[in-house]
């Protein structure tokens, strides 16, 4: 049989970005994926939809899976065959025990490689505004670990740390702080030397703590200082607040909840992420092509009886075109029509299928939607192609401006059950703002959480129809000035 290969990737420590190209490729190549307590769920989340993934950073009555488990997992699962990326925090060679992974591959004849991955010591610290060596503080930057065999640090060279003169910073020290800053002490440190630990580097949850060395630990306690953190001392210290950028980020500090159907990538996530806001990813909802899709078809053979078509989301994009399709038949089809579509995400998604949009109301409800559209003066049957469980206002809208309206059902929202409350209440207790992009993304929320008073949630509405939905719910509703995406996080940015 053929055997398969371990990579072992270095994920980097958390914000997603900082994985490697090289790494990216690999991982979206694999069946299995092995991975640590410390690898952030952005870059699971890039992982194939069918890969396997197995967690070995879980902890089994309070002890880590054995390392010499991890390694039989590696070799088990090459044997068979398969592609395993073995997905580790940081770099997998910087305190990631990857030299060890690797011996009984070797010894089994198995094919590796090794994809170096961005360690936390420098990327956190960067993330904090400090660069780990400068000319003008220190020349040299000493990794060290803190963590303490049999609860003591003993065999740690504080006194070569020392007269080293650089950057000293502590990997997996944030149980071990007082030993560590005793020994450097001891070991002839100044007192007033400049510190920092930085907890969650890169993460949307990154937090800083400055200090000296003779007030970090009290300072640490009032904190409350956890781990994932590094904790350097240094000169280069006193440098943080100075250069300072992440935390500046306009949505740093942000909770956001953004309610969401299952896609595999999400333009309102990303770019939340980007801006350094915290996001819970509410996946609420799935989109599935009607069940019975007779009316669609009989519309797509008579399309000759219409003056105009509906798009009312970029799923009834998707959906008639797969249709569309599914008849050999393409864009060409649709030539004598005038197409409308509501909103930018349907326009771009048009664009896909090289179909540039000849209207677009500026408001989104129903109601606004069909005065526009009696505007335009279009002679002939329009129509609207609407999501299953969406149809009776919208009929309803265009009936009352005298339009020769027919509806069709496109696709259809199933409501998910979701797991993570634990995580989900976290986020409401700290007071997360909702984003809404769709009336349907308000209604996942309401049906699937295990609230009944939506008074105290912040929502922030993409456009007039959605906050008037989450105003229907009760919800402390806003609006985005204008109905785009960059518009709604310029919102979220205004708010306390
Ligand atoms: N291979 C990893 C280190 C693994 S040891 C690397 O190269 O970064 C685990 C330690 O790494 C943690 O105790 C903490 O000290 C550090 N660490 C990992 N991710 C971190 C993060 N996002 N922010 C701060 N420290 C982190």
């Amino acid at each position: 049989m053929k055997k398969g290969k371990v990579t072992l990737i270095g994920a980097g420590p958390g914000d997603k970005g900082l994985l490697t190209m090289k790494g990216y490729e690999a991982l979206k190549q694999s069946d299995v994926v092995v991975y640590d307590r410390l690898v952030s769920k952005d870059i699971l989340d890039l992982s194939p939809e069918n890969a396997e993934m197995i967690n070995v950073g879980k902890v089994m009555n309070h002890h880590n899976i054995p390392q010499p488990e991890i390694n039989k997992i590696l070799l088990e699962k090459a044997l068979f065959g398969k592609n395993v990326v073995r997905l580790k925090g940081g770099d997998p060679f910087v305190f990631g025990r990857g030299g060890e992974e690797l011996e009984l591959l070797l010894k089994n004849n198995i094919e590796y490689e090794v994809i170096p991955g961005i360690t936390s010591a420098v990327s956190a610290l960067a993330y904090a505004g400090i660069p780990v060596t400068h000319r003008d503080y220190a020349s040299s930057i000493h990794f060290v670990t803190g963590h303490a065999k049999d609860g003591l640090v003993e065999n740690i060279n504080f006194k070569s740390l020392v007269d080293g003169g650089g950057t000293i910073i502590f990997y997996m020290g944030v149980s071990t702080i007082k030993q560590l800053v005793k020994g450097l002490l001891e070991a002839g440190m100044e007192k007033d030397m400049p510190c920092v630990a930085v907890e969650n580097g890169t993460r949307a949850n990154q937090r800083s703590l400055f200090s000296d060395i003779s007030n970090i630990c009290e300072k640490a306690e009032e904190f409350k200082l956890k781990s994932p953190a590094v904790i350097a001392f240094g000169r280069v210290c006193s440098l943080g607040n100075k250069f300072d950028y992440f935390t500046k980020n306009k949505l740093f500090g942000k909770k956001v909840i953004v309610s969401r159907a299952k896609v595999s990538n999400n333009k309102l996530t990303d770019k939340l992420k980007y801006y350094g806001a915290d996001v819970l990813d509410f996946v609420n909802m799935e989109i599935k092509p009607v069940d019975d899709k007779s009316h669609l078809s009989y519309l797509i053979d008579n399309l000759k009886d219409y003056a105009s078509l509906v798009f009312s989301s970029k799923n009834s994009v998707i959906n008639f075109f797969n249709e569309l399709y599914s008849k050999n038949k393409d864009s060409r089809a649709l030539s004598h029509l005038k197409i409308i579509v509501i909103g930018k995400s349907s326009s771009d998604e048009l664009l896909k299928y090289g179909i540039i949009k000849d209207f677009m109301p500026k408001e989104f409800d129903n109601v606004s939607l069909a005065k526009a559209y009696k505007e335009l003066n279009i002679q002939g049957k329009v129509a609207v192609l609407e999501a299953e469980n969406d149809i009776a206002s919208i009929y309803k809208a265009f009936i009352d401006n005298n339009i020769d309206v027919e509806l069709f059902e496109c696709y259809k929202i199933e409501y998910l059950p979701y797991e993570n409350t634990a995580l989900f209440n976290d986020y409401i207790e700290k007071n997360a703002v909702a984003a809404f992009t769709s009336g349907a993304a308000v209604h996942g929320f309401v049906t699937t959480c295990n609230i009944k008073d939506f008074s105290k949630i912040r929502a922030v509405c993409i456009g007039k129809a959605t906050y008037k939905k989450a105003q229907n719910y009760n919800f402390n509703a806003y609006m985005a000035e204008k109905p785009t995406i960059d518009s709604l996080i310029e919102k979220i940015s205004e708010m306390e």
